[in-house]
């Protein structure tokens, strides 16, 4: 094997460094190279913590869970320093953060966050929905917000760990599932705005219900806000970091008091459609050419890159029955289409929901009627119905993993658990 393609596969994961060592000499050296300065790349999943806790709650009833609100009994901790780089991963009861006041993700918002799901199957199996998307976009988020990079892998396979330790949290049903928030935060404890020398990377997971209450689809009324912008060029709206959140809550706020549910984010003078909420934006319609066609605003650094709209893209793509197209769209282009009858269906698309129907649209004082639901939600079905086969393993796909496979098999619970910490 060639020096160089050993180099290239060393950044891709630990497990296939080890693979090499078996089948080239050069690696072996790299390897050995690596590995003294192993924990200023990653943290491992293989020197995983564990320390069960004693305690474990009542869980709560599955058929009243509002989003957020239910912790697991675990979360996973991975601390970091510019000195000593990663420390060992450790899961552990749930419990509080104890801070220095001056921390930098109080005072600068160093921190950012992922959104992902484990669904449990008919079969008894849990599985996680495109994971290495979400650690791909957290990284990028980090390098973003002045963070040190770490290998997904790890990461994975670390949460499918506490998803296993967890496990019973993993609601039995085919709409509930676990949400799981992977979060980093600058602890620098000190005031000047800087890179962070201290940080804490970690994960916390609890049972959500299902979007749609019924379980049928309910179409949503968005506010077009004209007054607010959420993300713009040369900005950090493609990153998930905290700071793009907090200037969301106050407009929301206002928008559920004129009797809409979200916002619908424009951009520019042009009122270009960027995202709903914090969900990304489809419209399905004829367009001028008449032909029936996809459209989703480009990633130009002010949408956020969803794992949610990346799948609706290659579902639609590898179906071919329609255009499928991501470009900028104007609420002009949007209205001409909508009086001339061509605008089919328009919905939100994010990990919450899967696909949200828009019903109706408040711009500029007018309520406008959208017909998503008049024309049967068709496509918003056959997504949700896709995707959802494949999250809850009715069918069988690359996309869908089972933690059982991500986790290490050697390391068993009684090894992990003789290695209580305090
Ligand atoms: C998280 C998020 C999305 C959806 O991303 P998914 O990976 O599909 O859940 C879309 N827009 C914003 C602003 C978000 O924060």
């Amino acid at each position: 094997m060639a020096f160089s393609s050993v180099i290239k596969s060393i950044g891709k994961s630990g497990r296939q460094i080890l693979r090499l060592t078996h089948t080239s000499q050069t690696a072996v050296s790299v390897c050995a190279v690596r590995c003294v300065h192993s924990n200023h790349d990653s943290f491992k999943y293989s020197e995983v913590q564990i320390e069960h806790s004693k305690v474990l709650k009542p869980k709560p009833d599955q058929n009243n869970l509002v989003f957020g609100h239910n912790m697991s009994d675990h979360m996973l901790t991975v601390p970091w320093t510019e000195r000593d780089g990663w420390s060992t991963p450790r899961i552990t009861p749930l419990r509080n953060l104890s801070l220095h006041p001056a921390c930098s993700v109080f005072h600068y918002a160093i921190c950012l966050f992922e959104g992902m799901k484990a669904y449990k199957g008919e079969d008894g199996k849990i599985r996680f929905f495109r994971p290495y998307d979400n650690m791909e976009r957290m990284n990028n988020s980090a390098e973003r917000a002045s963070l040190p990079r770490f290998s997904g892998e790890e990461m994975i396979r670390c949460m499918a760990r506490l998803v296993q330790a967890d496990k019973d949290w993993v609601p039995d049903s085919r709409t509930s599932s676990l949400y799981m928030r992977p979060t980093f935060i600058g602890t620098e404890p000190t005031l000047g705005v800087n890179y962070p020398k201290h940080a804490l990377l970690y994960c916390i997971v609890g049972p959500v219900g299902p979007y749609f209450e019924t379980g049928t689809f309910s179409p949503v009324t968005l506010y077009a806000d004209t007054a607010h912008v959420r993300a713009w060029h040369g900005g950090v709206g493609y990153a998930k970091m905290g700071s793009n959140y907090a200037p969301t809550i106050k407009p929301q706020h206002d928008a559920e008091a004129k009797g809409c549910q979200q916002i619908l984010w424009l951009y520019e003078e042009e009122h270009y459609l960027t995202e709903v909420g914090t969900m990304n934006i489809f419209i399905y319609w004829d367009n001028e050419a008449g032909e029936r066609e996809l459209i989703t605003p480009p990633l130009d650094g002010t949408i956020l890159p969803g794992v949610t709209r990346r799948s609706l893209l290659d579902l639609a793509r590898e179906w071919g029955d329609f255009k499928v197209t991501e470009r900028r769209i104007t609420m002009a282009e949007f209205q001409k289409a909508l009086a001339e009858k061509r605008i089919v269906e328009f919905f939100g698309a994010g990990t919450a929901c899967v696909v949200c129907p828009i019903g109706k649209v408040l711009f500029k004082g007018d309520m406008i009627d959208i017909p998503t639901m008049d024309n049967g939600a068709e496509l918003c079905k056959r997504f949700y119905n896709t995707l959802m086969d494949i999250q809850y393993g009715r069918v069988s796909h690359p996309w869908a993993m089972e933690i059982d496979e991500l986790i290490d098999l050697e390391l068993s619970d009684e090894e992990t658990t003789s290695i209580k910490v305090n």
